[in-house]
């Protein structure tokens, strides 16, 4: 089982697109997969087709062992994926576990329990770097990195890769960076060429070589509650992130040979 953490403090930069189209991609590819939301926006719920209003128990009941993943993950309506989904209860978890003991252990310690159930665990994180995205990062093998090529990407980026030292060092020495993913890609755009050949000529094999393009279908699916894999399979950001998925299986095989 792989469990890969989606994380980038920044907002908006497309890590909840990224976690739904690579979970409906890689189940498509026959992947048992398990997305789990771990952002009280409850967006890759809502991308998935789970209404986050009508949850009985979520992730927060999971974090607080109120709950099991078994009795809490749902089957994504629209995608051939588990969904353990989240709302707003979720951002309450935060000030609850306060005085838990390994609080941020919460999440691997339920995942353990289901190790032989899937191929691959999503974790979409929200927009910090809070306990939510510590354990998020401590349950994971590694972490995909969404970024879209702006000026402001690279400086975010030196934060993030800090905090996954850190956690490499302290907390969980699994960790590591499984690659940069460049999303919502404008080839016409010059800054945008420039900072991915940075990227590149910085992190080498760490970035993915699948490039996601600016595709209005990925950003019309969500509001379908409809992966944009499934909602429009020949467009080309469907295309991207269908790639992305195979990509990401050959090099996870590459790690046993
Ligand atoms: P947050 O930090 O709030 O959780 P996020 O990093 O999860 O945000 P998304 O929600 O995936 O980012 O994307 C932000 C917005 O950009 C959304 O409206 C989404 O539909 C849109 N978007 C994401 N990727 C693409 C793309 N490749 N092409 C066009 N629009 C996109
Ligand atoms: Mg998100």
């Amino acid at each position: 089982m792989h469990i890969f953490a989606i994380a980038n403090q920044k907002g908006g930069v497309g890590k909840t697109t990224t976690a739904v189209n690579l979970a409906a991609a890689l189940a498509a590819q026959g992947q048992r997969t398990l997305l789990i939301d771990l952002d009280p926006q409850g967006n890759a719920t809502m991308g998935s087709g789970v209404d986050k209003r009508s949850l009985s128990r979520s992730v927060y009941h999971v974090l607080l062992e109120l709950a099991a993943i078994g009795e809490t993950r749902t089957r994504s309506p629209s995608g051939a994926y588990d969904v353990l989904p989240a709302n707003r209860d979720l951002a309450g978890a935060e000030v609850e576990m306060v005085d838990l003991e390994r609080r941020e252990m919460r999440l691997k310690s339920a995942l353990i329990e289901r190790v032989g159930d899937y191929d691959f665990v999503l974790i979409d994180c929200p927009p910090s770097l809070s306990m939510l995205t510590l354990n998020g990062l401590c349950a994971a093998h590694g972490v995909i990195i969404p970024m879209q090529c702006e000026y402001y990407a690279l400086e975010g980026l030196s934060d993030l890769v800090n905090t996954i030292k850190k956690v490499h060092a302290n907390l969980n020495r699994d960790l590591k960076i499984i690659g940069l993913l460049r999303v919502m890609f404008d080839p016409r755009s010059t800054l945008s060429t420039q900072v991915s050949a940075q990227l590149e000529d910085h992190f080498g094999d760490k970035v993915f070589r699948t490039i996601v393009p600016r595709n209005v279908r990925l950003a019309e699916a969500p509001s379908h509650g409809v992966p944009g894999v499934l909602y429009d399979k020949n467009a080309k950001g469907a295309q991207a992130y269908l790639a992305f998925a195979d990509e990401l299986i050959a090099r996870v095989k590459t790690w046993y040979e």
